[in-house]
């Protein structure tokens, strides 16, 4: 029944009930961890083969370069034909990288501040003369999008997200306006953390709307590309293709690893875009680096082979992954459903559950995890400046624990959620 359809009295006795059940929790001495997207160790090993590669024998990439030396700025000619296959790019409009596209976000940020992107000045110019840079935020987003933002001096400005896709009249009417709004984060396919998948057609408004700023910038940071959940293996959406016809080609910068493909911390990450984008961010990278490691960039061509040699990896890796997000569902379904207090997302691929329980509750739910030994991100973490104005939306991370752990995590996290609702409702 209804948490709101209970008598005083009836809200007693759960609230006694409850209190009761949480503080059976404690004495386990739990230990859980939902808080990062990490892929777990299992999903690691798939990878193993990595380790021993390239080997002694492969020491030139297909262009006869050798790997261990300096040089090759853009990366393999072979990993970027892969990723470029699996993302819809051509392979010489993308540059290979390091092990982080976090990383590649913040250089280009930093580039377009300190020296201006291509259709328009250095952003810093702006920031001398007082002025605040300001970026859109879909929200809920990735809180590192946000930090990295807000460490570059941008305001932040939250738009809402549902899953499928953002408010747009709003963005549209921002944009159009204020000239100081350069950007956009957009996560296209299975959004951190709501799972939101933009279309074509949502893309296709993004890439055409006009923009007070000429270097306006759509941040695409395509994650989860080919991170499914189901056998509906989306399509990533001609995002490039979309802005040339649209004669806005520069508008977009694309990013992309293998992170939670192979190794999160050893993979090779991607920066896309229009040729003019490419040259640019090559400039700028020549000042930074002499080239990438491309030893890891060889081991990773070899071991992947094609797009369809990831493809059939990352059905593996849901084979792993795919039982978490369920035995996520079935719990919160079963333990919170009947009393219409929290409402889920159900995705389709990605990393992430986000939950929404009842306004005004999310902190405290949070602090009864913990107190139990259940780690969740802090609440509000998925918001601009960690603030979430209804205090009700928790990332959940299911990857990372073993499957048992995960179910005993989102049962107590259940019971905490439960248990703050009912509180709040009798204090009212
Ligand atoms: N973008 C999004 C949306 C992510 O969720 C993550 C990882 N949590 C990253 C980027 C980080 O990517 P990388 O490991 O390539 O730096």
């Amino acid at each position: 029944m209804s948490l709101a359809d209970l008598s005083p009295a009836e809200l007693s006795a759960l609230h006694e009930e409850l209190t009761t059940r949480y503080e059976e929790l404690k004495p386990a001495g739990l230990k859980l961890d939902l808080t990062r997207g990490k892929p777990s160790a299992e999903q690691l090993d798939l990878s193993n083969e990595l380790l021993g590669l390239p080997g002694p024998d492969h020491t030139v990439d297909a262009a006869g370069v050798d790997v261990r030396n300096y040089g090759g700025l853009q990366g393999l000619q072979e990993i970027r034909q892969i990723f470029g296959d699996l993302l819809g790019i051509p392979a010489d409009q993308l540059i290979a990288a390091d092990n982080s596209s976090l990383s590649i976000m913040h250089d280009s940020l930093t580039f377009a501040l300190l020296h201006g992107r291509p259709g328009g000045a250095p952003w810093a110019r702006l920031q001398a003369r007082g002025e605040t840079i300001k970026v859109l935020c879909p929200t809920p987003g990735y809180d590192r999008h946000f930090m990295l933002s807000e460490a570059l001096g941008f305001e932040l400005i939250p738009v809402d997200l549902d899953v499928d896709g953002p408010d747009l009249d709003t963005i549209k009417k921002l944009a159009a306006e204020d000239p100081l709004i350069k950007a956009i984060w957009v996560v296209p396919t299975y959004a951190n953390p709501n799972g939101a998948v933009y279309s074509s057609e949502v893309t296709r408004e993004l890439v055409s709307m006009p923009t007070a700023a000429d270097d306006f910038t759509i941040l695409w940071d395509n994650a989860y590309a080919v991170h499914h959940l189901t056998d509906d293996e989306i399509k990533p959406v001609d995002v490039l293709g979309l802005a040339a016809e649209a004669r806005h080609p520069d508008r977009v910068f694309v990013y992309a690893s293998s992170s939670k493909i192979t190794f999160a911390g050893a993979g090779v990450s991607f920066f896309g875009g229009s040729k003019t984008i490419i040259d640019w961010y090559l400039a700028n990278l020549s000042k930074r680096t002499i080239g990438p490691d491309k030893i890891n960039q060889l081991r990773h061509a070899l071991f992947l082979k094609d797009a369809d040699g990831v493809r059939a990896l990352m059905r593996r890796h849901r084979a792993i992954i795919e039982p978490k997000f369920a035995a996520v569902e079935e719990i919160l379904a079963d333990r919170l459903g009947s009393y219409e207090v929290a409402r889920w997302t159900e995705p389709q691929g990605g990393y992430f559950i986000s939950l929404d329980v009842a306004e005004h509750t999310a902190a405290e739910v949070v602090r009864l995890a913990k107190e139990a030994g259940i780690a969740l991100t802090p609440a509000g973490s998925a918001y601009p400046y960690g603030k979430d104005p209804a205090d009700k939306n928790i990332r959940i991370a299911p990857t990372f624990p073993p499957l048992a752990q995960v179910r005993t995590a989102i049962d107590g996290l259940a019971t905490c959620v439960l248990l703050a609702a009912v509180t709040r409702r009798l204090a009212q």
